[in-house]
């Protein structure tokens, strides 16, 4: 990742993006750019190579405030994080802030998604609603916090369908998209009713209120 020297960067009019997701980064970016227009996004992995915090927190909000916080104190600059995971309602809201490691290893989608599977395979069509949720939470230099959130709401399949998209796109049928997956979709597609993006544009409506 290319390196960026802090002090080219002006601290009033800069905003670290507190993920090591490329795709987090453009995204978070194109949401909120319009709204602040004078800021300059960029990557913490750009900045330096931080350790990751633990994200021992409760709920999704929480764990995003911890990310975007460590972030803050590591850099001195305002910083966006966020925190999502998938909730299904017959598995009583798991693996909800489990998501990411929820077969064990972190990160390891396959296993995540066999385990999905597996719980699921008994479950009726009609006991199969789910969401993907996103936290996010804009921390500024004063360590004062903006969140937003968002879902998408949809259904887990009974088979892996698609190739794009990460997580447990496969296996997640959204209501918008009628008999796709999140995995058959395009980026654009997903993009456009996304958790992330539903909860950046909640964040996006505060910034605007709070900011004037
Ligand atoms: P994190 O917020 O990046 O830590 O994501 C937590 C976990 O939730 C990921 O590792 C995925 O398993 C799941 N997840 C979050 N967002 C998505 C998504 O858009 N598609 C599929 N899985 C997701």
């Amino acid at each position: 990742m290319a390196h960026i020297d802090k002090a080219e960067l002006d601290p009033q009019k800069t905003v670290v993006v507190a993920t090591g997701n490329a795709h987090k980064v453009t995204e978070i970016e194109a949401i909120l750019a319009p709204v602040l227009s004078d800021v300059r996004f960029v990557a913490l992995g750009e900045l330096g190579d931080f350790p990751d915090p633990v994200e021992d927190g409760d709920t999704f909000v929480a764990n995003a405030l911890i990310k975007a916080r460590a972030a803050l104190e590591e850099t001195g600059l305002a910083a966006v994080a966020d925190d999502s995971g998938l909730v299904v309602d017959a598995l009583d809201g798991e693996p909800g802030i489990m998501s990411a490691r929820w077969a064990g290893v972190h990160g390891d989608d396959a296993r995540n998604n066999e385990k999905l599977m597996r719980l699921m395979a008994e479950v009726p069509e009609e006991k199969r609603t789910a969401r993907f949720h996103s936290s996010v939470v804009l921390v500024w230099p004063d360590g004062s916090y903006l969140t937003g959130e968002g879902n998408c709401e949809g259904r887990i399949g009974f088979e892996p369908k698609g190739t794009h998209g990460f997580g447990y796109d496969p296996l997640f049928l959204p209501d918008d998209t009628p008999g796709r997956t999140m995995a058959e979709l395009t980026p654009e597609e997903k993009n456009a009713i996304s958790h992330r993006f539903h909860a950046l544009q909640e964040l996006s409506k505060r910034i605007v209120e709070t900011r004037g």
